[in-house]
């Protein structure tokens, strides 16, 4: 089993900030800004680009309405997207609120948040998600 697989089990925990059926969302915990979230199927596959054509979609348009969520709690310009996957084998999408392109530069420090300021910072996306989802 993945440890991304256990965090979706609620084995390992996380700073839940959007779910389904099928997908979890959760804060980076090395972000590279706060706010910086991944979007992970709960069905393990390592490959994101092994997904089905309609399992990929069901994926990106759950990682959309997460990014909606982050860019309300989170002024910025763009949510930035992107796979690698170099650590983790289980498809993973990141997400990261932007004010300049340096912050999708993957090589940057990793950022350090207190246990509060992450929870408020789940708990923010969280908010945003629902009202999104469920209006
Ligand atoms: P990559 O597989 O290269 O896309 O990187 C995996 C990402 O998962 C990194 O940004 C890690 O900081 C993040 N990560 C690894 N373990 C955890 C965890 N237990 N909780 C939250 N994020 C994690």
């Amino acid at each position: 089993m993945t440890i991304f697989t256990r965090i979706a089990q609620g084995e390992i925990p996380s700073y839940k900030c959007a779910e389904n059926d099928e997908f979890y969302a959760f804060l980076d915990i090395n972000p590279l800004v706060k706010g910086h979230t991944l979007c992970i199927p709960r069905r393990e596959v390592d490959y994101i680009f092994d997904m089905d054509d309609d399992e990929i979609a069901r994926f990106q348009t759950f990682a959309k309405h997460v990014a909606q969520a982050i860019k309300a709690a989170f002024p910025c310009i763009k949510v930035g997207q992107a796979v690698l996957g170099l650590e983790v084998p289980h498809a993973h999408i990141h997400l990261v609120p932007m004010q300049s392109e340096r912050d999708m530069n993957f090589a940057n420090p990793k950022q350090s948040f207190t246990a509060d300021e992450m929870q408020a910072a789940a708990d923010a996306i969280l908010a945003e998600y629902r009202r999104i989802t469920e209006s």
